[in-house]
């Protein structure tokens, strides 16, 4: 019944088949882990699982009763998927109607009302002792099942009520596979993707080759930076995402990305750790040189940098311009 392009996982769903063989189906799940490793499409699983019809075939691929059909599109009656998109903040209105509402409506067809809430730390706290009280007292036959990459932002009291299940970042070697049966990538690009991802294949498969090849010339920017060499210097900061749109936002964050993967690469070559850590393997040669020249406090020296912009920036509202102008000129020292 577990749904094979669900990858990974196994033991999150071996706990889950056990809990429906075994009659002990608990009232709320808190599935938490990194974003885009599949916690949704686990949950639906799930959802198939204690309404299926035909409900002894837990090792088989699929089912197409009709529960499991209308599931897949979305369109059961029972099972109430909760996600306010663009709201940085769902109120205890939109869980009075959103959830309770309907939860505590007899259900239509299903063995199990199931409501699937998905980033379920955007709820306010006010919204989050509104939910309490559903978690306290469900109705009969209701599973709720919470979603979140971030469990410290929910209300401890939340996370006590419901069972925890941890989800954990999907291997490299998984992510590179996924991403070489799709095609899209050329080897290299899809080991690079693979190490780039963080175990998430949401994220990987986010990544497209122009991305991978921006990285590169970010990176090969910095290898060619001289000291006191200025205009060098603004050129690149001129490169950087400076607004403020969302998209350039998104671009910054993963510039800081690369640039710290980038120097852990050095710190690797540097203290001759296992180079199969290394992420930006189309740069091995020249981030050697570069290694032979710095020496490990430099480095971390840099990283340290790296970090205080960020925090500037992200936190204490610094000009991006400046601040990537004074990061260049620490790495190219
Ligand atoms: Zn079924």
């Amino acid at each position: 019944m577990f749904n094979d392009e669900i990858k990974g996982h196994d033991f999150q769903k071996e706990i889950l088949k056990r809990a429906v063989s075994e009659n002990l189906i608990s009232h709320s799940y808190l599935f938490f882990g990194p974003d885009g490793i599949g916690k949704k499409l686990v949950a639906n699983e799930f959802a198939k699982l204690i309404n299926c019809q035909t409900g002894s075939s837990l090792e088989s691929d699929g089912c197409d009763c009709s529960s499991c059909s209308k599931i897949d599109k979305g369109i059961h009656p029972d099972v109430i998927y909760v996600q306010f998109e663009g709201v940085k903040n769902i109120k205890v209105e939109q869980i009075r109607e959103g959830v309770e509402d309907r939860l505590f409506l007899k259900s239509f067809e299903g063995k199990y009302k199931v409501v699937i809430v998905d980033e379920a730390e955007r709820m306010s706290n006010g919204a989050q002792n509104a939910f309490l009280k559903t978690l306290e007292e469900p109705p009969p036959n209701s599973v709720i099942i919470l979603i979140t990459s971030n469990p410290d932002s929910l209300l401890p009291t939340i996370r006590s009520r419901c069972q925890l299940i941890r989800f954990n970042a999907l291997p490299e070697e998984l992510v590179f596979n996924e991403l070489k049966k799709r095609g899209e990538l050329s080897l290299e690009e899809a080991h690079i993707c693979s190490k780039l991802s963080n175990g998430s294949l949401g994220r990987a498969f986010m990544m497209d080759s122009d991305l991978i090849k921006w990285r590169k010339e970010l990176i090969q920017f910095l290898m060619h930076l001289k000291p006191h060499s200025a205009m060098r210097v603004i050129g690149l900061a001129e490169y950087m995402p400076l607004t403020s749109t969302p998209e350039d936002m998104e671009r910054m964050t993963l510039a800081f990305e690369f640039i710290s993967l980038w120097l852990r690469d050095l710190m690797l070559i540097k203290t001759d750790s296992d180079k199969t850590g290394i992420t930006n393997i189309d740069l091995i040669e020249p981030s050697n040189q570069i290694a032979q020249k710095w020496d490990l406090d430099n480095i971390l020296d840099k990283m340290g940098a790296l970090e205080k912009t960020q925090n500037d920036i992200y936190h204490l509202n610094a000009n991006k311009q400046l601040s990537f102008e004074n990061l260049f000129i620490r790495i190219a020292s």
